[in-house]
């Protein structure tokens, strides 16, 4: 970790911040991949999102999930219900592909064997997690191809979520709340190039009004945790940053096709997290 590095994050997100139009909210929301397995890596990730009621995406692998699994992830969020958006994470979270770039729903599959995991896992976490999953659908290693992005669409999910050009353009009508940031796998050789790269992709994010964080919490180790409460503070700080989870993206946009610059979004039409919000 660089040693000034609250002085970095706190600069990163306020030189972001100015560069957002007058009257420009920026909307940033995480997204905790990998999710199913309760875990004290898991509950610590929970309780700092509590903490400073930072709404998150947990997308939920359907086949790793039990019923014994669910009543502890639901038990460690359940002060704060209305922050979590639990949503499906493929289905098992298999590499289907014999060489290049992981996927579970690539083009070595069938249509239909495609189809048949998009909608077992549905039934799974729809079965499990009840009111509280939310049809959107984030593919393992962020990427699938067309025909899974139509299947997607057909079956009424309300958005895709993928890395940032790593899937192929969504089909009309189907909006991808991709991801911008990765905040664990940095692929750079020396970790001062890393750190420097992390905090222009955040700058660049941040400031196009759109900002999407990646995290996957078994690779959390402290330094991981301490950055991103520093993080939390510094967007906290900020009044035209709005944290988000994928619902409240979806009831702003109301159907409409998300646009990266100047999405138009407004603050007022952001559910307040900050209360109280205990399950009876
Ligand atoms: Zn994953």
């Amino acid at each position: 970790m660089p040693a000034d590095l609250m002085k970095r994050i706190r600069m990163c997100v306020d030189a972001a911040c100015d560069q957002l139009l007058a009257g420009q909210v920026g909307y940033i929301f995480l997204r905790a991949d990998d999710v199913a397995v309760p875990g004290i890596q898991f509950y610590r990730l929970m309780q700092m999102f509590a903490k400073y009621h930072v709404p998150l995406c947990l997308a939920v692998v359907p086949a790793w999930l039990t019923p014994a699994r669910w009543r502890q992830l639901n038990d460690i969020g359940r002060h704060r219900v209305r922050l979590w958006c639990w949503h499906q994470h493929g289905w098992r979270h298999f590499n289907h592909q014999m060489a290049g770039k992981k996927q579970e729903f690539g083009p070595k599959r069938t249509q239909s064997a495609i189809e048949n995991d998009i909608i077992r896992g549905r039934q799974r976490l729809e079965d499990l997690i009840g009111s509280r999953f939310y049809p959107v659908f984030t593919p393992p290693w962020n990427r699938c191809d067309f025909r899974t992005l139509k299947l997607i669409q057909k079956h009424d999910y309300l958005a895709v979520s993928t890395g940032k050009g790593s899937a192929e353009p969504s089909p009309d009508g189907l909006t991808n709340f991709y991801v911008n940031v990765d905040l664990h796998t940095r692929k750079e050789a020396n970790p001062a190039a890393g750190w420097n790269n992390l905090f222009e992709e955040l700058k660049a994010a941040i400031s196009s009004g759109y900002c999407g964080i990646m995290i996957h919490h078994q690779r959390m180790n402290d330094a991981a945790y301490e950055f991103l409460e520093i993080l939390f503070k510094a967007i906290l700080a900020r009044k035209k940053l709005q944290l988000v989870h994928f619902e409240d993206l979806v009831q702003v946009l109301n159907g409409s096709r998300f646009r990266v610059q100047g999405s138009g979004l407004r603050k007022s039409d952001i559910r307040n997290y900050s209360t109280q919000d205990t399950e009876t």
